[in-house]
């Protein structure tokens, strides 16, 4: 494997994290300088590769894949058969996940602030310097703070590794945790949540009829289901409808049987209106309705004299009624093997919860729940857990809320405070001083909230605002640009993770083995924690003692050193995660030498695994694949479909989904609405710098009518600033007939601020520089479509 890279982005690569007392870059490759280019050589070829089997971490799916290492440099990344859920597939952001290993801006040790926080001035620090700062300056605050625990943050993304991160949390005893929920999926798992009691998969395979709406899957996530997926629908033997609704004209739109352009978030007027022609012309279940469905009557009452007819959808969302009496008939009559895709995406709009609510109900009046062709729960294969740590802490107080009488505790500005919390209306509530006591530093793992939140002006205040903030991450992102402390992470194909399980038709269990050994300095965060937790369990418990009349009480009757023993923090650390993994699995014979050697186990996998032919294999007899879990019924508490949720409306939340006119669809003068969406090709801001993958897709550009565009003599490649009430953005312009005239697209994940990103420093637009930080009102999720834009050419 050749890789060339110009002298001056070898240069820049090494020297722009601004490290004060330098950094010894410990490089992999040969290097030979010819014609002013560095050339970098592996050794590939010159010994005998191992192979690991693992799993990528590029996007969150998970694909299993098999490292090539040879001379301890991994060479190369396949995919790996063995995986129900990735087929033997690996995209384009998998195979590129070599250059998430060797990329020159990597964190490569501990590091602590000298400058200006943004300003990106570290100085270089042993592990130890790096917890003893942490140490100090966590004693000192929760000393002032008199033990409140809670006067840390504790936020993470997604990954394999949160729940260990999680564990630390849990142990060091705060309410205040935030995760990537309320910027992602929040409320599309919480409104299927609710009413049929668990976010389904879709069994795309097997569905004849299908409608995507505002799911991109062609384009914005290209996992190996999609691909499965489209397979699918396109084969002979199946040959299945699809019908594509989507402002813009998308892949998935090219692929589909029907395109049909909505305005943006309007979506839920569609899906009112489907139902309403389902109830109406009666082409419902009845049988299954009446037996698995609560609240039916009152729904259908509600959808009727309401008068949900397509024509007053048309009015509402642009689309033709003939196609939407067109398309309720056509659903019916494939259902139960019909899907309304769930999607999987960020919320949209400020109607997000109750749109996911009126899908599915729509889609289990066609009774295609829980069932071959329709939406599926999935089986799991369970694991053992491990030992926790949970004290209790007198004086650490509950979430900071916003408390309102009338409605308890919440963010004031939602009615609902999940487990991940509303991290915009947090943020926001920090800012306005509304909070009922000092938040004063917090941890952050694998997050980069700087760029994944609308407004980031108002995100760089919070990070500003906070004494400590201590970032664990494997790149230095904009977020780590306004950390105190930095504790570099090693990537994912050096490090062993936990143990997951991954329900569906083919459940299984996967793990994430350790290809190489960390490179740098760098650590898993498991050590990271052991390490942490080793120098700051002992010091914080005196503060516990110093604040805590009960642990005062309990040491006066029993020795400390027992009292401590629920307050040790470094006890969910003492295990390597190898040791950890292989308890977890222990109930089930080899699979702990499977997860090892296959990267992943479901029992009879000897007798079921098959190769069909050159790229295809079976995993589970027909026979045994887990269409159904629970009888074709909902998985809610009452094993129903709940249409009417009285609970809800004691919080001021609409118990059905219902049209309010504070929905429609309105754009002033001169204005234009504001889409954002993902690539196939890229991962949000996780694979920004990946010069690979740069090399498929250099930048985003804005999509703009392309007569607007002309009206204004604006051409491809214009540079053009998007500017609204939060800030301004540049990028270039991308003219096309396939968005309507008041609406513009980019994608997101570019443009971003940290100047130790060789490749992804100010290249392109930044979509959270402008999203304004409207919030949704039920779970507090992000709205991520509801701003309307200037633009002008630069
Ligand atoms: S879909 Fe692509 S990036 Fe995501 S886990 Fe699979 S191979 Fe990796």
């Amino acid at each position: 494997m050749n890789i060339e890279i110009s002298r001056r982005k070898f240069l820049q690569g090494s020297i722009t994290l601004s490290v004060i007392g330098g950094m010894t870059v410990t490089n992999l490759f040969s290097k030979e300088e010819k014609n002013g280019k560095i050339k970098l050589t592996t050794k590939t070829g010159t010994s005998k590769a191992k192979e690991v089997a693992t799993l990528c971490e590029m996007c969150v799916n998970k694909c299993a894949l098999i490292a090539r290492v040879e001379d301890n440099i991994v060479t190369k990344l396949d995919p790996n058969p063995h995986f129900p859920k990735s087929r033997n597939m690996l995209c384009a952001r998998g195979n590129a996940g070599i250059q998430a290993l060797y990329d020159p801006d990597r964190l490569k040790s501990p590091m602590i602030r000298v400058g200006e926080k943004g300003e990106g001035k570290f100085k270089k620090v042993t592990w130890d310097e790096a917890f003893e700062y942490i140490k100090e300056k966590t004693v000192k605050i929760l000393d002032e703070e008199k033990d409140n625990r809670s006067s840390f943050l504790f936020c993470a993304g997604e990954g394999m590794a949160e729940h260990t991160f999680k564990t630390f949390y849990q142990g060091f005893g705060s309410s205040n945790w935030l995760n990537h929920s309320s910027i992602c999926l929040q409320t599309v798992a919480s409104g299927y949540g609710v009413t049929i009691g668990k976010y389904p998969q879709a069994d795309l395979e097997n569905a004849k009829y299908i409608i995507m709406a505002g799911a991109n899957r062609a384009e914005a996530i290209v996992t190996p289901d999609t691909m499965d997926g489209f397979k699918n629908i396109k084969s002979k033997k199946n040959s299945a409808k699809l019908i594509c609704i989507d402002p813009r004209f998308t892949n998935t739109a090219a692929k589909a049987d029907k395109w049909l352009a909505i305005k943006p978030g309007t979506d839920l007027a569609f899906v009112l209106a489907l139902t309403y022609v389902t109830i109406k012309e009666e082409l419902y279940n009845k049988e299954y309705v009446n037996k698995n469905f609560n609240g039916f009557e009152e729904y259908k009452e509600m959808i009727l004299s309401n008068k949900y007819t397509p024509e007053w959808a048309e009015k509402i969302t642009g689309i033709d009624a003939k196609d939407i009496y067109e398309i309720a008939r056509e659903f019916m009559e494939n259902a139960p093997e019909a899907i309304y895709y769930p999607g999987r995406r960020s919320t949209f709009a400020k109607n997000d919860f109750q749109l996911r609510r009126a899908m599915a109900i729509f889609q289990a009046l066609g009774a295609g729940i829980d069932c071959k062709g329709g939406l599926v729960f999935g089986d799991k294969i369970k694991t053992l857990s491990h030992e926790e740590l949970l004290p209790m802490y007198e004086q650490a107080q509950s979430r900071a809320v916003v408390k309102d009488k009338k409605n308890g505790p919440g963010y004031a500005d939602c009615a609902v405070v999940s487990g991940g919390g509303s991290w915009i209306s947090w943020r926001n509530n920090f800012l306005d001083g509304k909070q009922p006591y000092n938040v004063r530093g917090m941890f952050c793992y694998k997050h980069n909230p700087m760029m994944n939140m609308p407004n980031s002006v108002k995100t760089a205040k919070m990070l500003k605002k906070m004494e400590l903030v201590v970032c664990i991450d494997t790149m230095p992102s904009d977020t780590v640009m306004y950390a105190d402390v930095v504790l570099p992470e090693c990537t994912y194909l050096e490090r062993t993770d936990p143990v997951k399980c991954f329900s569906g038709i083919e459940p299984s269990i996967a793990q994430r083995n350790k290809v190489i050994e960390p490179m740098y300095d760098s650590k898993p965060v498991i050590e990271i924690l052991q390490g942490l937790t080793n120098k700051i369990s002992k010091p914080l418990f005196e503060i516990t003692k110093k604040y805590d009349e009960e642990v005062q009480d309990a040491i006066a009757d029993a020795t400390e050193k027992e009292v401590y023993a629920e307050f040790d923090l470094t006890i969910p650390f003492k295990h390597s995660q190898e040791e950890l993994n292989e308890h977890a699995v222990d109930q089930y014979l080899e699979a702990a030498q499977k997860l090892k050697k296959y990267g992943v186990f479901y029992p009879y996998m000897d007798k079921y695994f098959k190769q069909i032919s050159v790229n295809e294999f079976e995993y589970y007899p027909e026979n045994k694949k887990r269409y159904s879990v629970n009888g074709g019924r909902a998985v809610t508490p009452s094993q129903k479909v709940e249409c009417n949720l009285k609970n809800l409306a004691k919080k001021g939340v609409d118990p059905m989904p219902i049209w309010r006119d504070e929905y429609d669809y309105k754009i002033p003068k001169g204005k234009f609405r504001l889409m954002t969406g993902r690539h196939a090709q890229f991962t949000q801001t996780g694979t920004s710098n990946n010069s690979m993958l740069r090399d498929l897709m250099y930048q985003n550009y804005l999509w703009i009518n392309k007569r607007v565009a002309d009206s204004k003599n604006i051409n491809f490649g214009d540079m053009i600033e998007v500017s609204s009430k939060v800030g301004k953005t540049t990028l270039r312009a991308y003219p096309t007939e396939k968005i309507a005239p008041d609406n513009l697209f980019f994608i997101h994940g570019f443009g971003q601020e940290s100047s130790a990103l060789t490749w992804a420093y100010k290249n392109g637009g930044n979509d959270n520089a402008i999203i304004e930080d409207v919030i949704e009102p039920v779970y507090g999720a992000a709205a991520m479509h509801e701003t309307n834009v200037e633009i002008r050419k630069v």
